[in-house]
């Protein structure tokens, strides 16, 4: 049994169309090894992910790092699906492995004030668990993943004051810079929260791009600093994801699907 026969006819048909808007970018956080449906939403389980991994791959999606596709956007005008990872849990080591195994690259937006510690921000319902060393993340660079940075303290930037803002910015570049000798070029903006002053300072302080959590097509805005992102639920079934991969948005419940058939239907007779 192929991957695809787990869609349903509509899904199928929808996603069989050619991509027409460009990448998307797909937004995990913790990857449980249990088989049940982790409580916090964010977290997915292994399983669940491993066959997100082959329905993408059995479907041709090229899944390049932040960095890739915006060093060379007109190579990825097929089926691209960037994958990537805010927060940095060590649990995300074995999602690594998977995507090793497969070929498959992703991005890593990590904390650097809680490297190989205990998250030290705010509980919010995560997996009681730590985040990766500086060992382990060499160990994903020369996977050829690539990390990026999610701030030093995982604070809101809009609520803090500009020279707050800016040594989030600044100090987490650089002491990720110093741990893994390589530039970190890519952020993301903690629980997503960002503006045009946020997305200056992200610029300012030497980064390539930032990724918001704001759902739609990767580059919509042509803005590298406010890139959009598709979050991946622990409720998604793969035909959940086909429909958010084919277009662009987390409104893909059967009531949006109807809709949205209603109106192609429309347009086709017009
Ligand atoms: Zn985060």
């Amino acid at each position: 049994m192929t991957i695809n026969r787990r869609l349903d006819p509509f899904t199928e048909r929808l996603h069989r169309q050619p991509p027409q808007h460009g990448p998307v970018m797909l937004m995990y956080h913790a990857v449980l090894p249990t088989a049940q449906r982790p409580r916090w939403p964010w977290a997915v389980a292994f399983g669940h992910f491993v066959r997100q991994l082959d329905f993408l791959r059995e479907q041709g999606y090229a899944t390049p790092t932040v960095s890739e596709l915006l060093a060379d956007p007109a190579r990825y005008t097929g089926r691209t699906a960037l994958i990537t990872f805010d927060d940095g849990y060590v649990d995300n080591l074995d999602a690594a492995s998977a995507l090793v195994h497969r070929g498959m690259r992703a991005t890593w937006y990590v904390v650097s004030g809680s490297i190989g510690c205990a998250p030290q921000w705010p509980f919010d319902g995560r997996p009681d668990e730590r985040l990766m060393d500086a060992a382990e993340l060499h160990g994903l660079l020369e996977a050829g993943m690539e990390i990026g940075s999610h701030s030093v303290t995982h604070r809101r930037l809009t609520e803090l004051d500009p020279e707050s803002r800016r040594l989030e910015l600044v100090d987490s570049k650089a002491s990720l810079e110093q741990m893994l000798g390589t530039e970190v070029r890519s952020f993301a903006y903690p629980y997503g929260a960002f503006s045009d002053e946020c997305a200056r300072d992200v610029q300012r302080a030497g980064y390539r791009s930032a990724c918001t959590t704001l759902p739609g097509w990767a580059l919509r805005d042509r803005d590298a600093y406010q890139m959009r992102r598709l979050t991946v639920f622990n409720s998604d079934s793969i035909s959940t994801l086909a429909r958010k991969l084919s277009l662009g948005s987390h409104d893909v419940g059967w009531g949006h699907m109807a809709r949205y058939a209603w109106r192609s239907l429309r347009t086709a007779s017009a």
